[in-house]
């Protein structure tokens, strides 16, 4: 048969990083299927999935890749950055921890990913209004302080899913303009 042969102006590598179970494959299964799963334990199996957005009238093929759970043995390589333009960096607003963390991770990808490495924060989980322990505006100063750009989700309603990606890419598109 025939082949279509997919055209795009750019293909950007973009990393999901952050603590287990903060909510990165439902980040990803929502941006990329729109679908939501409450079992955790859902794999997705494959090493990456892509969507392509349009931003600026450019089209952005983006590559996003999900760990296959080597974040609880923080045992994330140099190959799962090498190449990302991006990276969500997540934590869970109802679990302090996983925010206390993203300090953590933002030292490892200093020694691990590119210098230049486009980083958004993400608290995820905003549908858990009763349950959340770290508030917008801590998530906010955090993300200034580091210089950062900062956004909240929910990948169970799917609010500011696709915002958190165009954001991201926005960012990364103005760097290399
Ligand atoms: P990962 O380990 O960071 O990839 O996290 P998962 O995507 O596997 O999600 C861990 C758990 O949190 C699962 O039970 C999900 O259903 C749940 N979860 C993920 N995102 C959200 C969200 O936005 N809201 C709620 N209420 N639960 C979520
Ligand atoms: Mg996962």
């Amino acid at each position: 048969g025939l082949h279509q042969v997919e055209s795009y102006d750019y293909l950007f590598k973009i990393v999901l990083i952050g603590d287990s179970a903060v909510g990165k494959s439902n980040i990803l299964s929502r941006f990329i299927r729109n679908e939501f799963n409450l079992d955790s334990k859902t794999t997705i199996g494959v090493e990456f999935s892509n969507r392509t957005l349009t931003i600026d009238e450019k089209s952005i093929k983006t590559q996003i890749w999900d760990t296959a759970g080597q974040e609880r043995y923080r045992a994330i390589t140099s190959a799962y950055y090498r190449g990302a333009v991006g990276a969500l960096l997540v934590y869970d607003i109802t679990r302090k921890q996983t925010f206390e963390n993203c300090e953590r991770w933002l030292n490892e990808m200093a020694d691990h990913a590119p210098h230049d490495i486009v980083v958004l924060l993400v608290g995820n989980k905003t549908d858990l209004r009763h349950l959340r322990v770290v508030s917008t505006d801590e998530g906010r100063r955090f993300a200034e302080r580091r210089h950062i750009n900062f956004i909240e989700t929910s990948a169970r309603d799917g609010s500011h899913v696709d915002e958190a990606f165009r954001l991201i890419l926005t960012d990364i598109k103005r760097q290399i303009d």
